[in-house]
């Protein structure tokens, strides 16, 4: 039996944030229609899911006096981290001190960055990955790049979006692919990952959502990436029965893993009929954003239900869907977004504005939603949709 109660009362059930993307936000509100008290947590002020919390905090989360200071102040039921970047080791003791984090805190730290849980999913699981190697300067680097071969693909182990990451194409790219990785990590020059280039036929997220009453899977989502960074996804991904049984296994074998309830983004190569692990988040997935058209519970939705312990009788999925990213380049504090209107006129479209009050560089700052009769019509929707709307700086 499970007891919801009002928010801003002594019957409250607490939710905390670690982090106030657009990913916090959907999540806040997902929360905020079962009654839940929210609070949104992020290093910057007014970020997204902060605009729709009730209370919000504003520190550095990889500072573990300061997360602790503040949940040691509010008492969360529900510590739900959003990003990689939070002390991790604070959520490891505060378990132990009887809080829940979703899903559980040793997955955070598992996947706090590419290393932990390369080497959980390929050594301790024995699960098909690409090939990979880690060096923390340049002759490991250089070893690692020429052991396993050409293309390789670079990553900084701490970042995300593409940030930092490249394809080497031959030994005369070593070393703007080394330049690259050190300028674009989150936590700046360090360790970095070489992986073999995986050639796939398509790449998949597929959501997996671990709840009281078992594993759900949701459709497969296909993708495709500009230089690592998330540009449109569709769902559902075509798939042969065998592939995707394989997918399901292998996502299962590592959510289990992983333990805890709540929905993980697992992140797969598909070639021919061979499926060969990528990435997780114990979280919502940005491609995962189309399940705020495609389905009747969202992501959000589905995760919010697993981390309040809710029943998932089923999942309906609308038929073909697509989502594209709204993107803006520059340096603004205050962007707007022209002719939204042209975006929402062909039927059945859709879009979120995520409220990002500020963009350095390059910055997603929202997505358009479609459904189509086919993957095809449903993708050039949102694209369509998408660039018609244009970003003022
Ligand atoms: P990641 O941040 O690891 O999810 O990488 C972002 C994207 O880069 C992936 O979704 C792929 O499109 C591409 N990518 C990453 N690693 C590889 C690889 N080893 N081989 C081929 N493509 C890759």
């Amino acid at each position: 039996m499970t007891t919801l109660g009002t928010p801003n009362t002594k019957s409250q059930t607490k939710l905390m944030l670690l982090g106030s993307g657009e990913l916090g936000k959907e999540v806040a509100i997902a929360a905020q229609r079962l009654g839940v008290e929210v609070i949104a947590v992020d290093r910057y002020d007014n970020a997204p899911a902060m605009q729709v919390a009730h209370r919000s905090y504003t520190i550095p989360m990889q500072d573990g006096q300061a997360l602790r200071d503040i949940i040691e102040t509010e008492k969360p039921n529900h510590i739900v981290p959003e990003i990689e970047a939070i002390s991790t080791d604070t959520l490891l003791q505060l378990e132990a001190e009887g809080y829940s984090v979703t899903p559980t805190a040793r997955a955070a730290k598992l996947t706090m960055d590419r290393e932990g849980i390369r080497k959980f999913v390929s050594k301790d699981l024995g699960i098909r990955t690409s090939e990979f190697a880690f060096a923390d300067n340049r002759d490991e680097f250089t070893e690692a790049c020429l052991r396993i071969g050409f293309p390789c693909v670079v990553k900084p182990i701490m970042s995300s979006s593409g940030k930092g990451q490249s394809t080497i194409r031959d030994q005369t790219g070593m070393e703007s692919a080394w330049s690259i990785a050190q300028d674009g990590g989150r936590t700046g020059a360090g360790r970095v990952i070489i992986e073999g280039f995986v050639d796939f036929d398509y790449e998949i997220t597929l959501l997996t959502l671990r709840h009281k009453e078992g594993t759900t899977f949701v459709d497969p989502i296909g993708h495709r990436q500009d230089d690592g960074d998330y540009q449109e996804s569709w769902q559902p991904q075509p798939m042969t029965e065998r592939t995707l049984a394989e997918a399901q296994r292998m996502a299962k074998t590592v959510t289990d893993g992983l333990g805890g309830y709540g929905i993980f983004g697992v992140e797969l190569f598909v070639k021919g009929e061979e499926v060969i692990f990528s990435e997780l988040s114990p979280r919502p997935h940005d491609t995962g954003m189309v399940t705020m058209i495609s389905q009747n519970l969202s992501q959000f939705a589905l995760h919010t239900r697993a981390i309040l312990g809710l029943p998932i009788p089923n999942i309906r999925q609308y038929g073909p869907a697509a989502s594209h990213v709204i993107m803006g380049k520059g340096d603004s504090n205050s962007p707007s977004f022209v002719n939204v209107d042209s975006a929402l006129k062909e039927e059945d479209t859709d879009l979120r504005l995520f409220g990002k009050p500020e963009i350095k560089g390059e910055r997603r700052l929202g997505v358009c939603l479609a459904l189509g009769d086919s993957i095809e019509e449903a993708r050039d929707k949102a694209e369509r949709a998408a660039g018609s709307v244009t970003v003022v700086l």
